[in-house]
């Protein structure tokens, strides 16, 4: 859509060429396994990558929901693959990782949302690398039973993320087939089950939002008892998906940053290149020191 706006210089991908970048990436080949670091084309993955920090995600490649801003394939997923937790949890101790981020696809198809699935991830990654944190970055799991939300959380991840993604306003045309209110709840809702569970949320900007929508967005969660935030610019996967209105200035960042720490928030990012497990790792270990 050349109505774009142009790519500012402060969005910089390097090109990942370390050793390190390549013994990750062959380790993902070698289990079989999926990141969002690949299906998301994240501008950090050289970075992320060369440091052994990845992004798994669980139960195939193929999802039920088709957000505008994403470029995972929408359709009928494939079974279950049973063997995944465990390979999962091998490629974690063979990458060493100190902290580990796992999601999904979102899975409307199955009666739990995938629920089960997740905890024996989480057991697994455990079982073998007892000393690694364990962040999950869920699905929503709308359509299934206010109960399997407590398989998860009864898994014991270090941090539970769940991405509001966007302000409400523009939920119809970023997020259908999500609900604002559920999802904030949903967050809530571990919270009350757990409360030494961390919480975290993200958003994207740039998609046409207000800067006061975003400040709300941030109360809200807040209400809700977030404990992490991050916001970062969105980019254009393809030229199919939704557009960026607009790059957001480093300047509106910081603006935000500040604004979010005033609020509450424990964790903060809001930087260009944010992404909801960008620098996760460290983040979560200065603050279990501090
Ligand atoms: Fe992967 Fe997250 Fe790093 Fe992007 S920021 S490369 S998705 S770990
Ligand atoms: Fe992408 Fe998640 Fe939306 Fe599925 S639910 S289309 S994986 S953002």
């Amino acid at each position: 859509d050349n109505a774009q706006p142009k790519k500012p210089d402060w969005i910089r991908v390097k090109a990942p060429t370390s050793a390190g970048y390549k013994q990750t990436r062959d380790i993902i080949r070698e289990q079989k396994l999926v990141t969002v670091c690949e299906e998301a084309g994240c501008p950090n993955v050289g970075e992320c990558w060369s440091q052994g920090h990845a992004t798994m995600m669980i139960m195939g490649e193929i999802c039920t929901r088709g957000c505008t801003f994403c470029n995972v394939a929408t359709g009928r997923p494939q079974a279950l693959d049973a063997f995944e937790p465990g390979r999962v949890a091998h490629a974690v101790q063979q990458l060493g990782l100190n902290h580990v981020v796992v999601t999904s696809v979102d899975r409307d198809d199955l009666e739990d949302g995938g629920a089960e699935h997740f905890a024996q991830t989480i057991r697994a990654i455990r079982h073998r690398s007892p000393g690694t944190t364990i962040e999950i970055l869920t699905p929503d799991f709308l359509k299934c039973a206010p109960s399997v939300l407590e398989k998860v959380v009864e898994a014991r991840p270090d941090v539970f993320n769940h991405n509001l993604e966007t302000v409400p306003g523009l939920y119809p045309e970023v997020r259908p087939g999500a609900r604002y209110f559920h999802s904030l709840r949903l967050l809530q809702r571990v919270k009350e089950l757990d409360p030494t569970m961390f919480t975290k949320s993200g958003i994207m900007v740039g998609l046409g939002e207000e800067p006061q929508a975003v400040r709300q967005v941030m109360d809200d969660m807040r209400a809700a008892d977030v404990d992490f935030l991050t916001i970062g610019q969105y980019l254009q996967p393809t030229p199919k998906h939704h557009i960026v209105a607009r790059f957001v200035t480093p300047e509106e960042f910081a603006a935000y940053e500040k604004s979010a720490w005033g609020k509450g928030f424990l964790m903060v990012s809001a930087t260009p290149l944010t992404r909801s497990s960008y620098h996760a790792g460290e983040d979560f270990a200065r603050l279990r020191d501090t």
